[in-house]
């Protein structure tokens, strides 16, 4: 029954649901586990298309022009799901990620035996072996890790390939200038520091015209100078955009794989990759001059009908998604048809203005999209205050998961 139920739901597109929980080897059985699922009970559907990530990273390769197009999986893949995405991602061709923590890595090792993983967030003192074990790379982001790094490998006799990540103006994670002079200078260190790879973030990439850009490009330039054989990675998913000079050997976009905006021009070139719908609780009539939510904040002027969706600040879905007077509301949709949100999300609903959809069309457990073709992320982050990033990465773990699209191997 179930079964049939999510098959009849999702359609042929369908290549595997899974919980949050267990999104570990639901690509990889290509099967619907539908025990897993309980989509008919979840109060929101996620769906992820893996597909339309295989298809984003193909179009950030071709405009890398000729770099290799990695990509930034850290933070479950911003929220998305680490091991389907990056598994989608390495059948389309991706053999270079990036993840934040040694955790992360070793997750991810234990999915793609082959793929050269990068840990962003340095070295952590004390955990080589940690390294070594799942084959992990770490991004160095001082002359210490640096040192400890050379002395590790010295030790074990092993040349382990490492990243030197240098801080070009962000002032995040990285050497400063003068300490990377200080290392390439120290020929003991360098003669054990197998560099595979020389980095640097850039601030302000989504902002073509903005000046940090070209200065921390000619910063880089001078990097590379002192290190030239080693391949060189300074661009994210906008700083693809920003030209050739700045795509150089290796690019690492993470955003726009997920279909995010990489923020120049007023097109998004990515597919749409998550969708997000609430499923209809109830619908009640409210009379003029009733409210709606905590707080009474939001007054019916005429009679309304009013659809709960279950989807609240537990999901992910923003408070500020709460409608506010002299501010535009955040808008649901249905059949492309947009629905304001009234009153204050909840923990667990949301209420939304079904007044102008035609009677019938909203019932107990329609799904009405909250993020999807019509409110694309990009709105619904506006409208949030916040941007896409953040709302992905704060999708809650409540949802049901439907990963579609790739059908992807073992
Ligand atoms: C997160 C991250 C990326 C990916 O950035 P996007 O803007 O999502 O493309 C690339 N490089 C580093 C160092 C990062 O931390």
């Amino acid at each position: 029954m179930h079964r049939r139920h999510l098959f009849g739901l999702l359609g042929p597109g369908l290549a595997a649901v899974a919980s949050a929980a267990d999104e570990n080897d639901s690509v990889a059985s290509n099967q619907a586990t539908a025990d897993a699922l309980d989509e008919d009970l979840a109060g929101a559907i996620l769906t992820i298309d893996l597909a339309a990530i295989q298809e984003n990273w193909r179009r950030l390769r071709a405009a890398a022009a000729g770099a290799e197009c990695g990509a930034a999986v850290k933070a479950n893949a911003y929220g998305l799901g680490m091991m389907p995405v990056a598994r989608a991602l390495f059948d389309a061709g991706c053999r270079t990620f990036f993840v934040a923590r040694p955790r992360e890595g070793e997750r991810l090792r234990s999915r793609l035996s082959d793929a050269t993983i990068y840990v962003l967030d340095g070295f952590f003192a004390g955990e080589p072996g940690h390294f070594e074990m799942h084959r992990l790379r770490p991004a160095l982001i001082s002359l210490e890790e640096a040192r400890g790094w050379a002395a590790f490998c010295r030790k074990i006799g092993r040349r382990l390939p490492c990243a030197l990540h240098v801080d070009t103006g962000i002032n995040r994670l990285g050497f400063d200038l003068d300490e990377f002079a200080r290392l390439t200078d120290d020929e003991a260190t360098m003669a054990d520091l197998p560099v595979a790879l020389l980095m640097s973030h850039l601030a302000c990439s989504d902002e073509s015209g903005h000046p940090m850009n070209s200065r921390q490009l000619a910063a880089f330039e001078q990097v590379r100078a002192r290190l030239p054989r080693v391949p060189a990675s300074l661009a994210n998913s906008s700083g693809i955009f920003l030209g050739e000079d700045f795509t150089m050997d290796l690019v690492r976009p993470g955003l726009a794989l997920y279909g995010g905006h990489p923020g120049h021009g007023e097109t998004n070139p990515m597919r749409p990759v998550v969708r997000l719908k609430g499923v209809v609780m109830q619908v009640r009539t409210v009379a003029a001059g009733e409210t709606v939510g905590y707080g009474a904040t939001w007054q019916a002027s005429r009679a309304s009908r009013v659809a709960l969706l279950g989807a609240g600040y537990k999901d992910g879905i923003p408070r500020r998604f709460s409608s506010e007077p002299g501010r535009p509301s955040a808008e649901v949709a249905v059949d492309g048809l947009r629905c304001p949100v009234v009153g204050r999300i909840s923990m667990d609903m949301m209420a939304v203005d079904v007044t102008e959809v035609p009677v019938g069309r909203v019932r107990q457990g329609t799904r009405m999209e909250i993020v999807g073709d019509t409110i694309t992320l990009e709105e619904a982050a506006s409208r949030a205050g916040t941007i896409s990033y953040e709302l992905l990465a704060r999708l809650g773990s409540r949802f049901a998961r439907a990963y579609t699209g790739a059908a992807t191997g073992g």
